[in-house]
């Protein structure tokens, strides 16, 4: 238990490295190949110290993807009948 707080509150940032609660802010960015080379050389040595953030980065990269790839709802049918009728009527 108080290893576990160590971890989360004290180690990371005595060792130069982000701290678990900057890991996940910086999710995005990292995945995005958004950081600077140094953050995120310092992210990736947390990472492979973390296996919560490991698990974390996982789990936000799948549903980033999932997000990414989700295809577009179909148009509603009765949408469509309304633009059918609407250009109907305005080419009369
Ligand atoms: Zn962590």
């Amino acid at each position: 238990m108080l290893v576990k707080a160590l971890m989360d509150r004290g180690m990371f940032a005595l060792m130069g490295l982000p701290t678990c609660k900057q890991v996940e802010e910086f999710a995005y960015d990292f995945l995005e190949g958004a950081l600077d080379a140094k953050t995120a050389r310092r992210l990736e040595r947390h990472l492979k110290a973390c296996k919560n953030c490991q698990r974390f980065m996982v789990a936000y990269r799948k549903t980033r993807d999932l997000e990414a790839s989700a295809p577009r709802p179909p148009l509603d049918p009765s949408f469509k009948e309304e633009i059918f009728k609407f250009l109907t009527k305005e080419s009369i």
